[in-house]
């Protein structure tokens, strides 16, 4: 398969958009992607410091070259890199290890904050706590992510922090949003949430499909431990993908469809 642009061998067939690109012009495309979500809802405006949310996966690690890339050319803009201990056994254990291994080949400098600390229990306790209730582990999980992130953030002297969530992450999130009661998860997190401090979250991965994520950060390079949460599989989130992979596999393009959908909605 060769390159629609300049027939050179192509890494990638974009089946929603009919063309082959080499991994060149895959990178040039992933590249301006993130650009223009970057300045079309300015995320990243002069004198920002941007602290990083690493999950310890193969997107953190993409974003967080990205941004770096972005300082390089930027020196109004300072990064930094903060790694969220959620108390999950084995498993945080694992994405703290891949967060030092990513943010030490990006050579920035990485914090860490534990829901032990800020909420003084870890996320197994507080879903032991709430036992029986038919809870989605990953909405109760990301709304203490958030804070922690926030206030570990702003102690940190960071003005906003860029979440590692590509376009398949948005796409779950949205439709996620139309089917749970967001209370359930917020009877939970509610007394946290409380001291959740103003800071912006921006997402500049956002419109990037997780399979080019991923491609892109293999090609680079970007190493990352691959752990995947115990609570993953068992999430409505998760269900939501897999109904949406096979849409979209018949369909190609039906994600941007959604994020497109939503972003006319929201506009009224
Ligand atoms: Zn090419």
């Amino acid at each position: 398969m060769q390159c629609t642009k300049c027939r050179k061998r192509a890494v990638i067939f974009r089946r929603y958009e009919g063309r082959a690109l080499c991994r060149k012009h895959f990178f040039d495309s992933v590249d301006r992607t993130v650009r223009k979500t970057i300045r079309m809802e300015k995320q990243i405006p002069r004198g920002s410091h941007v602290a990083v949310g690493i999950y310890g996966d193969g997107d953190s690690a993409l974003l967080l070259y990205l941004l770096c890339n972005l300082s390089k050319k930027r020196d109004d803009l300072k990064i930094s890199a903060i790694v969220v201990d959620e108390g999950i056994k084995r498993y945080s254990k694992e994405v703290i290890r891949s967060a030092k291994k990513i943010s030490g080949q990006a050579e920035v400098a990485l914090y860490t904050v534990s829901y032990r600390d800020m909420f003084a229990m870890t996320l197994d306790e507080i879903m032991r706590k709430s036992k029986g209730e038919d809870l989605d582990r990953c909405a109760v999980c990301q709304s203490l992510r958030f804070v922690a992130l926030g206030k570990k953030a702003c102690g940190i002297g960071a003005d906003r922090v860029a979440l590692p969530v590509n376009m398949d992450d948005e796409v779950q999130a949205i439709i996620s949003d139309y089917f749970c009661d967001g209370d359930d998860a917020g009877a939970i997190t509610g007394q946290f949430t409380k001291k959740m401090p103003v800071i912006q979250m921006i997402k500049p991965l956002s419109r990037v499909l997780a399979g080019e994520a991923a491609l892109y950060a293999k090609l680079k390079g970007l190493d990352a431990v691959p752990a995947e949460c115990p609570y993953t599989r068992v999430s409505v989130r998760w269900k939501i993908k897999e109904v949406m992979d096979k849409l979209d596999k018949r369909h190609p393009g039906m994600k941007f469809n959604v994020v497109r959908a939503n972003a006319r909605f929201q506009k009224g």
